[in-house]
């Protein structure tokens, strides 16, 4: 036993672990802004801060009838495990959904993952070493940077506009960063409904963008979750359509079926799939054959395109609501519209800073998400990110209504 008060510790003594711990870990910190969305998620608040589908629209009695399926049916394999690369039966389905974004693969190469945030995780571990540069739009979606950041990888933030990442930018930066030794892995993206931008990167810059990369030997991460709620017209062919050799391409189904399922999948060149598999044999030996199987069995038997179609009208329903809210309470500020996707991007006056405001807007019973939490650099703090995905379109008149009041008595201070 210690001596009561003996320091066991230097930095932290509430945690008699804390220098034990890697190196890594330091890059793990909890989002500054988690204790306040435990108060925001009370009924009383509008939040417009998550990123969470609206579930409440899926037919659950098909999804129960596609769980007593699987368990009837295929019940042994459901409760067993699995392949580390997936189910084969979900992989073929799997390339029917990418054909939707004009993209061609064989089974072969797409592995299933748990959600396209493990996806995200495994492809980070293979590819980097701490103070390696991963490229990523400015802003870029918060779990990425987490996970980027957990490996010990330098982010550098490359400039977007109305049609996407900037060809330029993208040559300057990297002109720029092997001009100092640095060591560029991949360029990470979210071509389309951009989190938290909500722009899609045009046609025309598509092929350009791969070829700034082929030209400088760096792979293309192409993250699409939103790619088939579109709103007006369909996003333009995904980048994996036009390069099956430069971009490893992330799926899931959180979006276009349920995030509960925790079901995504990476397709990935063939000697980079066969790396995946063994990082996703090890961190998980398998990812649930239950889940898949559900999964497979409503692509089987339910109208899932319907089911998309449903989705892309409560959300594009929900998008006009706040478009239209912001242009009557806040007139005088900027913000995107999106033709898919979760979310609205508003920018702020220089003198607001949103992660200051964030407490007084949930005094007023509203929440978002500071622009901070998009950049890796502290960027950020003259904007937020709005999410219109889980309040219905009254509640979210109400919630920028209260956003607007609070914002205008901060101009005015
Ligand atoms: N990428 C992006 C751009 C996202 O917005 C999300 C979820 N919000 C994910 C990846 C992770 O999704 P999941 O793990 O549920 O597939």
């Amino acid at each position: 036993m210690e001596e009561p008060g003996t320091p066991r510790s230097v930095g932290n003594n509430l945690d008699p672990w804390y220098s034990n711990y890697a190196e890594r870990t330091a890059g793990l910190s909890a989002s500054e802004v988690r204790a306040l969305f435990a108060v925001a998620s009370r009924p009383e608040v509008v939040s417009l801060a998550g990123g969470m589908p609206n579930v409440s629209a899926l037919p659950h009695d098909v999804i129960t009838d596609s769980i007593a399926r699987v368990m009837r049916e295929q019940g042994a394999t459901a409760l067993q495990y699995g392949s580390g690369a997936g189910q084969p039966v979900l992989r073929e389905q799997i390339l029917e959904v990418m054909a939707l974004e004009g993209i061609r693969g064989t089974v072969d190469n797409v592995v299933t993952t748990v959600g396209s945030q493990q996806a995200l995780d495994l492809v980070t571990k293979l590819f980097i070493d701490p103070g390696d540069v991963i490229l990523a739009e400015a802003p870029s979606y918060v779990g990425a940077i987490g996970v980027f950041r957990s490996y010990q990888a330098s982010v550098v933030h490359v400039a977007m506009d109305d049609d996407g990442l900037i060809p330029d930018a993208l040559r300057q930066t990297i002109a720029q960063l092997r001009g100092q030794g640095r060591r560029i892995k991949f360029l990470y993206t979210i071509p389309n409904f951009h989190n938290p931008a909500g722009i899609t990167l045009s046609a025309e810059r598509r092929p350009e963008i791969l070829e700034i990369c082929r030209a400088n030997e760096i792979l293309v991460v192409e993250d699409n979750p939103y790619g088939l709620l579109y709103f007006d017209h369909p996003a333009p062919d995904a980048l994996r359509s036009i390069d099956d050799e430069g971009v490893i391409y992330l799926g899931s189904f959180s979006k276009t079926l349920a995030p509960g399922f925790r079901v995504g999948w990476v397709l990935a060149p063939h000697a980079i799939r066969e790396k995946l598999i063994l990082a996703a044999e090890s961190a998980i030996l398998s990812p649930s054959a239950f889940s898949q199987l559900t999964v497979a069995e409503y692509l089987k038997t339910a109208d899932w395109k319907g089911q998309i179609d449903t989705f892309r009208g409560v959300y594009h329903e929900r998008k006009k609501a706040m478009v239209s809210a912001l242009a009557e309470y806040l007139p005088d500020l900027t913000w995107t519209d999106p033709n898919g996707g979760f979310y609205v991007w508003l920018s702020l006056p220089d003198q607001l800073d949103s992660k200051q405001m964030l407490p007084r807007a949930v005094k007023e019973l509203v929440a978002f998400t500071p622009g901070t939490a998009f950049f890796a650099d502290g960027r950020g703090r003259h904007a937020m990110r709005l999410s219109f995905c889980h309040p219905t379109p009254e509640n979210i008149r109400v919630g920028i209504r209260r956003l607007a009041t609070v914002i205008n008595g901060e101009i005015d201070l």
